[in-house]
């Protein structure tokens, strides 16, 4: 059977073959044939480029490409350059200025020297360096197929230009795919690097147009920068140090997890790796967390003695391997599993990495890393943040004094808001099918039991169950949650009173001050209060000229007993001022409501003000009676309804 299949043209005639001669191989092939490690497309030679330009010492580095860097690859930088007589050695295979002996093999920190990228791109291109040290008169030019060194002008540093990559390579550039591609991939090797290094600044031009600048930053800044906004909003900052090893960087929450791997970054001693070993810590820190086939997003950044880490021993140095690769694989797992846990709890903030014993020790090695590492955010960590209890004791803010919450019925009035409100309608359509709504009784701890409340039906919104952050309500209704933007809310609320109260006796309710309040005026202000005194009067406002200076308020609107009494009297008097709303126009409707819609903002209620749940479920009835509550007067949402199902979805579930 096997011999009644014919012989693959593909492979080697069985039976004797004629002896052939061994030849060495003559060195431009040889190059060429290392070169196809090395340098396998555009973006590679750029990453060489890029890493040398890094160990120059250069601070900006500018990447020009032409048609995705297959026809043309000019990689400046301003780093120490190379001199004359060098110029010809850099391109020789193997031939580097970054070690000399087999011990510095150990120790060197630098981007890689292997000595092969030069030359390897050299044989596969047209290539010529244009370069100058600061001693130099001017700089020189090689031409690395002639050999010819032509002087040149240019400032201190290098300009490598490569033209017609693989153009003596025909199949080797048959393998390139489209031009965007390979944009994409050269793109993508330089954001590397300006992830690994905010101190130095990256520009990249493609075909004479600037695709992505990235200038000096802190870290902290460069990874938002680089990676954008949704990354850093969805990800916790990784910080942990033991021994001679240093994690830093961010891990994105389980929940930001990717259909692709196409948002992992880690870097070993500021370059960019892939390494299983270490793609298989952070990944085995999300056990448990992630759903399915779901890709991590994570730029992690390892610092660690250069003794420690073999970073050479991969041609495109894409691999390394670590002398103790458990406990880097430890360590780095933990450091990640530490940040994943506390994400909920402390929101975005330097780890408690110092207080947990479960890192492992890396074996003791020589001293600090000799790494030149990037200037780093990473800092001592802080002390988990306590976040405070809800208070549901404290007494009802002035706002809604008088116990704003109850029904109409209840209590007689609204309080803060008596006279302002129309009498029947402001009975709460739910409170007339449930009955008015009572305070609920509270337990020993002070809390609402859920028991009495009227059924969630009755109420749209919802019966409130938690502040946070000082500005959101959280409501519990039929059909899932209900978030509150309580100031937009509020000011919604206090806006429509203001003005049915305005429709009603074309004046609001002034109520004197026990204690008037005077305040330092531009002239124009008090030119303003004395003209518009009677519109300042009909606003429930008292003002009067105390001197030419100084402006006194003797009463405000019963409406806004919170407000800072002098602040509102200025935005009115600025409002009053403006062409289009003062004088004989201001009975225009549209400029008295804008006049009330800035009096309601300064009446509502701000933010960082804790509520207590009578509040805000008092908030909630007032919303559902109130006219298009479910915009602010600036036209934001001021309610979202998260559904049960939106709900489930967040957490996968009946996937
Ligand atoms: P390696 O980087 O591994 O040493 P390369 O072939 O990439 O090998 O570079 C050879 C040598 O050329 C480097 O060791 C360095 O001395 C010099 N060199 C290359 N690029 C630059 C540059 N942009 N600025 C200064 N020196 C450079
Ligand atoms: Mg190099």
């Amino acid at each position: 059977m096997t011999n009644s299949l014919p012989a693959s043209p593909f492979l080697p005639p069985a039976g004797a073959v004629a002896p052939r001669r061994i030849r060495e191989l003559p060195d431009e092939l040889v190059s060429q044939i290392a070169a196809g490690e090395v340098v396998d497309r555009p973006a590679a030679a750029v990453r060489e480029l890029v890493d040398n330009a890094l160990d120059a010492g250069a601070t900006q580095i500018t990447v020009r490409l032409a048609a995705g860097g297959v026809r043309s690859i000019v990689v400046e930088d301003d780093g120490g350059g190379i001199a004359a007589a060098d110029l010809p050695l850099a391109c020789k295979r193997h031939a580097t200025s970054k070690i000399a002996n087999l011990a510095d093999l150990e120790s060197v920190a630098t981007m890689g020297f292997r000595g092969e990228a030069l030359a390897a791109i050299a044989s596969v291109a047209e290539m010529s360096i244009t370069s100058r040290t600061a001693d130099a008169a001017h700089a020189w030019r090689l031409n690395t197929r002639s050999g010819e060194l032509s002087a040149a002008a240019r400032a201190v540093g290098t300009t490598v230009d490569v033209q017609e990559l693989f153009f003596s390579t025909p199949a080797r550039r048959k393998f390139l795919k489209t031009d965007a591609t390979e944009m994409a991939h050269a793109l993508e090797a330089v954001r590397r690097h300006a992830l690994a290094r905010p101190d130095v600044g990256f520009a990249v031009w493609h075909e004479g147009r600037l695709v992505a600048q990235w200038r000096v930053q802190t870290p902290a800044l460069r990874l938002a920068e680089v990676l954008g906004a949704e990354f850093q909003a969805s990800s916790r900052e990784v910080a942990s140090e033991r021994g001679v090893l240093r994690i830093e960087g961010r891990v994105g929450q389980p929940e930001a997890a990717r259909a692709r791997a196409d948002l992992q970054y880690l870097f070993v001693n500021g370059r960019y790796v892939r390494d299983r070993l270490l793609a298989h810590a952070v990944r085995s820190a999300f056990e448990d967390q992630l759903h399915g086939s779901r890709q991590p997003a994570y730029a992690l950044f390892l610092y660690i003695t250069p003794e420690l880490v073999d970073v050479n021993v991969h041609p495109a140095k894409i691999e390394v391997r670590f002398r103790d690769g458990r406990a880097v694989h430890q360590a780095l797992r933990h450091a990640v599993e530490n940040a994943l846990a506390q994400t909920r709890a402390v929101g975005d903030g330097p780890l408690a990495w110092a207080s947990s014993s479960a890192l492992p020790v890396m074996p003791a090695g020589p001293a600090a890393p000799a790494v030149s590492t990037p200037p780093s955010a990473w800092q001592p960590a802080l002390a988990l943040e306590e976040t405070a209890p809800l208070s549901v004791q404290e007494p009802a803010p002035r706002w809604l004094a008088e116990g704003a919450w109850r029904t109409p019925q209840g209590s007689g009035g609204l309080g803060a808001w008596a006279g302002l409100r129309p009498g029947a309608d402001a009975v709460p359509a739910s409170a007339q099918q449930g009955g008015p709504w009572q305070p609920p009784v509270r337990d020993a701890a002070g809390l609402a039991p859920l028991q009495p409340l009227p059924s969630t039906k009755a109420w749209p919104l919802g019966r409130a169950v938690a502040q946070i952050a000082g500005a959101y309500v959280l409501a519990e209704n039929s059909q899932g949650l209900v978030v509150v933007d309580m100031h937009a809310a509020h000011e919604r609320i206090v806006y429509e009173r203001l003005k049915r109260a305005a429709d009603v006796g074309a004046t609001l309710q002034a109520q004197p001050l026990l204690v008037p309040v005077s305040f330092a005026a531009t002239a124009a202000e008090v030119a303003t209060a004395e003209s518009e005194h009677e519109a300042l009067q009909a606003l429930g406002l008292d003002v009067s000229t105390l001197s030419a200076r100084t402006l006194v308020v003797r009463s405000r609107p019963a409406a806004l007993p919170d407000a800072d009494v002098a602040e509102l009297t200025r935005s009115v008097l600025a409002e009053l001022a403006d062409p289009v709303h003062g004088g004989a126009s201001r009975v225009v409707q549209r400029a008295r409501d804008d006049i009330l819609a800035t009096m309601a903002c300064h009446g509502a209620v701000r933010a960082n003000r804790r509520l207590t749940i009578e509040e805000m479920n008092a908030l909630l009835r007032d919303m559902e009676t109130t006219d298009r509550a479910d915009t602010c007067n600036h036209g934001r949402p001021t309610w979202r309804q998260l559904t049960l199902k939106e709900l489930d979805a967040l957490f996968l579930r009946g996937r």
